[in-house]
């Protein structure tokens, strides 16, 4: 009797990414320390990124050298800053579900590691830019040792995506709000967005379901789970419980 080819084995789950700022944190980091602690000069390099004339890589190296603190005014900044309420929930439900959970942010891995470590989640990996001591008098400069050729942020989250889906053994999840999730929205299976991602998501016709926080995130992931948000194309999404999944 011949034997039968191999099944091909079934997607294996979903991985979850998690933006830091505005996502998990509640504020953006970098902001809240540049406007308490930025020398001038800044505000320029803000406005050359909106204009698109330079990357969000550059932006935050030379930002970042305009950082007038040390390390233990930067700490006790550090440790004012608040977290979505509910995510530590949702890292919970994750992990219930043996589902991979990393945070990929274009922000600072040192801000990242102290926050989630105060909340009990230091165990997350994270990638992030590296926030290193300056050559005196500037305190502190910024390495991106997760940045890739041809993509001109400081983290290229689309690689990091790429990654966790595993050649598409993995679905990918991405949790996000802003403008350096863009790129990698248009990578992922799908996305829970909030904010400027939401509009993005929208106009570029990537599935995703519009959340205002880890709160609805919680609610929806067993939906995600269950095949109850996917949007198989052409039929349109069932809504469930409240929340419509829109393509
Ligand atoms: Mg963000
Ligand atoms: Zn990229």
């Amino acid at each position: 009797m011949p034997t039968l080819p191999p099944t091909p084995a079934p997607a294996a789950g979903w991985a979850i990414l998690c933006d830091f700022d505005g996502t998990i944190a509640v504020e953006d980091v970098i902001d809240t320390l540049l406007e308490r602690h930025g020398l001038p000069g800044w505000e320029r390099l803000e406005e050359d990124w909106r204009a698109g004339r330079i990357g969000s890589g550059e932006c935050m190296r030379g930002q970042v050298r305009l950082l007038d603190l040390d390390r233990e005014a930067l700490d006790a900044h550090l440790d004012g800053l608040s977290i979505d309420p509910a995510f530590p929930r949702f890292v919970a439900l994750a992990e219930r579900h043996g589902l991979p959970l990393q945070v990929v942010s274009d922000g600072l891995d040192h801000a990242i590691h102290r926050v989630l470590g105060r909340h009990g989640l230091g165990h997350l990996p994270v990638a992030a830019n590296r926030l290193l001591a300056g050559q005196p008098p500037e305190y502190w400069r910024l390495e991106s040792p997760h940045a890739a050729v041809g993509c001109d942020s400081g983290t290229c989250k689309c690689e990091r995506a790429r990654q966790a889906g595993v050649g598409g053994r993995r679905r990918t999840l991405l949790v996000g709000d802003g403008a350096s999730d863009f790129c990698a929205a248009g990578e992922v299976d799908f996305v829970f967005a909030m904010k400027r991602l939401t509009g993005h998501c929208r106009s570029h016709g990537i599935p995703h379901l519009a959340i205002d926080g880890f709160g609805d995130a919680l609610q929806a992931l067993p939906l995600l789970l269950e095949g109850r948000l996917s949007t198989p194309a052409p039929a349109p999404a069932p809504a469930a419980a409240g929340l419509a999944a829109v393509p």
